[in-house]
């Protein structure tokens, strides 16, 4: 599609994860030139702004619960000739945030998008955590719901890329915990509160970071990097004796050797790196 005559641009404005030091001199001159900022949470980004003496034409919200009102409106204004600046609450717009959707959006319409790069939480994370960097996969956030997250874990234990993840600092033991029984006691880094004050990293296997966060409550935002799965262990899962059967046919295997049935679909559930609840429901079909 041809950009509409005398059509505006969005702007994809990066601002700091934590340290006001990080914003670029071009994000601050978008800002001030742009007729309009779209924030994640405007409260956040006028403290921003203020920092930075800037003081907005405009300042409209744009979130995850109002974007479908919220965004045609933003681009019926970049349509009619205003440049939009968008912003999220910390880091890169539209990384895990509903900026995505306003980038499509814009991009269906014939908009230009232009990117102004800067921090970003899990790139910042990655390069320091002395796992390997030349090939990763961001898995950002983890799904809510239990049996999405196994799910979801699932998926991506086979991923020999190192990974990358978003966690809050409620969920973060819970999480690794989920991670350690789904992908064996790979090697982790935590990274904490990057960029600011009490910045650290926590590097080591995923046993000996649960036993520090256990020392050491989770406090402030966390990314986790995740050592992506070793050729050693691609192999053996490639090679087990187990693949080509069936779960009913896996548990039945153990149970043949003795074991409980209780206990058989535990360690077939560990072999298949699935839930035992799943392995159960899998027998009951
Ligand atoms: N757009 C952001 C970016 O480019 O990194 C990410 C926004 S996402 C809604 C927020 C999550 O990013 C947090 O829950 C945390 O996992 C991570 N994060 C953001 N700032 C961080 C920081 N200073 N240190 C560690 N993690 C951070």
């Amino acid at each position: 599609m041809g950009k509409p005559d005398g059509c505006g641009s969005l702007y994809l404005v990066a601002t700091p994860i934590g340290n006001l030091e990080d914003m670029t001199y071009r994000a601050v001159r978008m800002l001030r030139e742009c007729d309009i900022i779209a924030a994640e949470d405007t409260r956040q980004t006028r403290k921003l702004l203020s920092h930075f003496e800037i003081s907005p034409s405009l300042l409209f919200s744009y979130h995850e619960h109002n974007k479908a009102a919220s965004g045609p409106e933003l681009i019926r204004y970049i349509i009619e000739g205003k440049n939009l600046a968008l912003v999220s609450d910390a880091g890169l717009p539209a990384i895990s945030d509903p900026g995505a959707d306003l980038v499509a959006l814009a991009i269906s319409h014939g908009i230009p998008v232009i990117p102004v790069p800067g921090a970003n939480a899990a790139l910042s994370a990655l390069i320091a955590s002395g796992l390997p960097t030349d090939s990763f996969t961001f898995a950002g956030f983890l799904p809510r719901e239990k049996k999405d997250i196994r799910a979801r874990l699932g998926e991506l234990r086979s991923d020999q890329s190192t990974l990358l993840f978003y966690e809050s600092p409620h969920r973060v033991a819970k999480t690794l915990a989920l991670l350690l029984e789904t992908f064996g006691n790979r090697r982790v880094t935590l990274a904490r509160e990057l960029t600011k004050r009490y910045e650290e990293f926590v590097r080591g296997t995923m046993e000996e970071a649960l036993a520090w966060l256990e020392e050491h409550p989770p406090l402030g935002e966390y990314v986790v990097v995740v050592e992506g799965q070793s050729r050693e262990e691609a192999e053996k899962a490639e090679s087990a004796w187990w693949r080509e059967m069936d779960i009913a046919g896996h548990v039945a295997h153990y149970e043949a050797e003795g074991m409980p049935r209780k206990e058989a679909m535990k360690k077939a559930a560990q072999d298949r790196g699935m839930a035992k609840r799943d392995i159960y429901n899998a027998l009951l079909e």
